[in-house]
């Protein structure tokens, strides 16, 4: 049974993580999407819970998906749970080098492999960070994000267009 490794910060799970979600799940048998867990709690918008229990929501549809969290060493959760390949998305050239650079590091750590897989070109502008900036400000991310996330931002930072 292969089994491949989604980790990212998923602060919040947008369109473009659901769509790489989605395709991994296609091609491995299970899919365990970890979420980090930041030592640095303040910085992230969501708690680990939140950002967890939304990648719950949004994947609910797919039946070999798993949702777990990690700290420490990626290589060592991998370990731990048995996953063959670490799956990334790469959205731009922008991506690829630290991408390259922990891809590699992770193997010589360990000798697993990373798997990537291009953005879907709807999406490769799409970066949770964005995302959380455009909300911040009032803009609408209704097309970019699941519509409870997009709920859940509102909620946060109040509807678009309303003053704040
Ligand atoms: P972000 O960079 O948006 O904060 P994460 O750190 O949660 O995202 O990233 C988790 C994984 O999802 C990474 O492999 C990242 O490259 C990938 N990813 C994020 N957004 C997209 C997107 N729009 N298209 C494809 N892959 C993406």
């Amino acid at each position: 049974m292969a089994i491949a490794l989604c980790p990212g910060s998923f602060d919040p799970v947008t369109n473009g993580h659901v769509d790489i979600i989605e395709r991994t799940a296609r091609h491995f048998d299970e899919v365990i999407v970890a979420v980090i867990r930041n030592p640095q709690k303040s910085q992230s918008l969501f708690t680990l819970e939140e950002r967890q229990e939304m990648l719950r929501e949004v994947c609910g549809h797919l039946s070999n998906i798993r949702i777990e969290y990690f700290k420490g060493l990626l290589v060592d959760f991998a370990a731990e749970h048995g996953a063959d390949a670490i799956v990334k998305g790469l959205r731009a050239v922008s991506d690829f080098d630290y991408e390259l650079q922990m891809a590699q590091m992770n193997q010589r750590l360990s000798g697993i492999d990373t798997f990537f897989i291009s953005t879907s070109p709807q999406y490769s502008f799409l970066s949770s960070s964005l995302v959380r900036e455009v909300a911040r400000f009032g803009g609408d991310v209704s097309s970019m994000v699941p519509a409870l996330v997009a709920k859940r931002l509102e909620e946060r930072f109040g509807r678009a267009g309303e003053p704040r």
